[in-house]
């Protein structure tokens, strides 16, 4: 897939992340040199972030779907294998980022999928699904 996204900053978050990690995994942390799919140094095991008060904004500033409650309770990152974030598509605008965690779960769970494509729909934004620790990806634009 050509063009970048970047995570839209949400501060709303309303529910507790819990044992959920997924973020510090995921995603591209400039400020840590952080690479996408690559364990945070600071993530440490039962504990959460170990600079927690001094985590750089753009961990600050980063919820996901389910912790904003777009998405049931049982759709939490690590349970569902799903990460799904707004983005600001340089292509396609505003849009839904959904990461796989684990390989494979986008194609086998059909019920998970639809409930993120009628969150397009609901939305009106395009979803970027995006295969596990993988540059490919498929668009589902939303009629
Ligand atoms: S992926 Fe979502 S639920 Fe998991 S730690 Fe990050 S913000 Fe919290
Ligand atoms: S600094 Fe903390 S919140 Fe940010 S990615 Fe690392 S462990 Fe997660």
């Amino acid at each position: 897939m050509s063009g970048k996204q970047l995570p839209v900053h949400n501060t709303q978050s309303s529910r507790k992340c819990g044992s959920c990690t997924a973020c510090c995994v995921t995603l591209e942390i400039p400020e840590l040199s952080k690479g996408r799919n690559t364990e945070c140094i600071h993530l440490k095991k039962r504990r959460g972030c170990g600079i927690y008060n001094e985590r750089p904004s753009a961990c600050r500033g980063f919820s996901c779907l389910w912790a904003d409650r777009y998405l049931p309770s049982s759709l939490r990152p690590d349970r569902s294998g799903l990460m799904a974030y707004f983005v600001e598509h340089a292509e396609l605008g505003p849009s839904i980022l959904v990461t796989e965690l684990r390989p494979g779960v986008i194609s086998r769970s059909s019920q998970t999928k639809n409930k993120i494509l009628s969150l397009s729909r609901q939305q009106n934004k395009p979803v970027i699904f995006v295969e596990h620790e993988s540059e490919q990806a498929s668009i589902a634009i939303p009629e």
